[in-house]
């Protein structure tokens, strides 16, 4: 008793001076029993390198571990309508062989040797023609090629933000941006894209915070599927200018419209050179390539390139050869008509489902490009919840919490359709609405 009363520490000091015992291997401690003095044999554990002390502080991963699990390693037999992945039976196989076969052994060996890290020259000068064909005015100077459209994210993150710097994004808006800005130590201001995109609630983010940037997805976006409207384009980039804002434009998705086309890229209407277009061929060829690109001025491209080198000196260019035969032999055209035919047939077979058997449970948005379906739970109980359910039932999709940047459970859930043909979609969308009873229910 006198003791306690000499020595009287708060509980952080004892637990801290446990874990400091711990460190120098003189106890250690069982989860859930408790923390026992470390004998000759336990010190053999100590000879093996304490991984997780040596990582460097990293942002919590926005997706717990658990939902993780569920989205991305599902039980087998699972239906995983959660990836947002173009359908591998219509990856162009039999279009790619045939280049392979006609054209590699044309092809000089220097171009597989190391190439300069901007790009292998006839893929920016191919995509340059390609943008241009999009209003984008741009050439190989402009064009900087990327492992996947993420890296670009990535590079611009490493080369305009420092911590404590402001970014605007939409709210929700795609995860793989939300991790790459939040790693950088960005704050993040959200701007709600449900409805009308508020550019009053801009402005006044601009004013107040002068943020470093505004990534959007303007064309279908992801996970919301919403388009933003020509006139809103407009009135947008007319802000932008006034503040000299850089935008980050994002569009994976825009050559995949099922209707009418989309409005034209930001970057085509960009007039004081302040957005940076980032492109990928994930979703309109084959995500394996890893091939995406930035559009921007070439003193933004110069200072990426140099900061690329340090991670993988070029993209892969066997990759790049095959994307730049694939547009310079004219085949994107062909493959997009058919993509568009099928994908559009899917997302009718998909809304027609869920009008019919997840109506009463679930209000949705029919996208008119894109992969996906945004939907919202009209009853009590979060996505998060449901989605436990939906694992039972051998379904899955991404709950809405995902795409925030302080996650939170909530009522919203993407669905991709584009993965699986229209018999498995079917299927899925029944053990969705079969969960969504069972969830009522209850
Ligand atoms: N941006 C958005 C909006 C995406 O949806 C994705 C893929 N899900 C990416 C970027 C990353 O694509 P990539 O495969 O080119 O890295």
């Amino acid at each position: 008793r006198e003791l306690a009363d000499i020595f009287t520490v708060s509980r952080t000091t004892a637990i801290n001076a446990y874990r400091n015992l711990e460190q120098q291997g003189l106890v250690w401690t069982k989860v859930g029993s408790g923390t026992y003095v470390a004998q000759a044999g336990d010190l053999e554990s100590l000879s093996e390198v304490p991984w997780p002390q040596l990582f460097t502080a990293y942002p919590q991963n926005p997706l717990g571990s658990m939902l993780r699990d569920l989205v991305s390693t599902p039980a087998p037999g699972t239906i995983s309508l959660a990836a947002g992945m173009a359908d591998p039976a219509l990856y162009p196989m039999d279009v790619l062989t045939e280049l392979f076969n006609n054209h590699l052994s044309k092809t000089a060996p220097e171009d597989f040797g190391h190439i300069p890290t901007e790009g292998y020259s006839p893929l920016r000068r191919a995509i340059a023609a390609m943008l241009n064909g999009k209003g984008i005015p741009a050439s190989s100077e402009n064009i900087l090629t990327l492992s996947g459209s993420q890296q670009g994210l990535y590079l611009l993150s490493k080369v305009l933000l420092e911590p404590g710097d402001y970014v605007v994004m939409e709210a929700p808006t795609f995860i793989g941006a939300i991790q790459v800005f939040q790693a950088a130590g960005a704050r993040v201001l959200s701007l709600p894209c449900s409805g009308k995109l508020s550019l009053e609630l801009l402005e006044d983010f601009l004013i107040r915070y002068r943020p470093k940037l505004l990534y959007v997805i303007p064309t279908y976006q992801n996970p919301s599927g919403r388009v933003m409207p020509a006139q809103e384009r407009q009135d947008l980039i007319k802000l932008a200018k006034r503040h000299r804002l850089v935008i980050v434009e994002d569009d994976p998705y825009s050559d995949l419209y099922y209707g009418e086309q989309p409005p034209q890229a930001l970057k085509a209407l960009d007039s004081y050179g302040g957005v940076i277009y980032l492109g990928t061929f994930s979703k309109i060829l084959l995500p394996g390539l890893r091939i995406g690109y930035i559009a921007g001025p070439p003193v933004l491209i110069n200072r990426l390139a140099l900061e690329k080198q340090y991670i993988d000196l070029h993209s892969n260019n066997i990759a790049q050869w095959l994307v730049t035969m694939f547009l310079n032999e004219g085949k994107l055209p062909g493959h997009l008509t058919t993509v568009r035919r099928e994908y559009k047939k899917r997302r009718d077979t998909m809304a027609k489902a869920l009008q019919r058997l997840c109506v009463n449970e679930i209000d949705f948005t029919v996208p008119e490009g894109g992969f996906y379906f945004w939907c919202k739970l009209k009853q009590s109980g979060t996505s998060q919840r449901l989605l436990q359910e939906a694992a039972k039932n051998r379904i899955s999709f991404v709950p809405g919490e995902a795409f925030q940047t302080v996650p939170t459970p909530d009522k919203e859930f993407r669905i991709c359709f584009t993965t699986h043909n229209e018999t498995v979609l079917l299927e899925g969308v029944q053990r969705l609405a079969k969960t969504l009873t069972q969830v009522t229910k209850k």
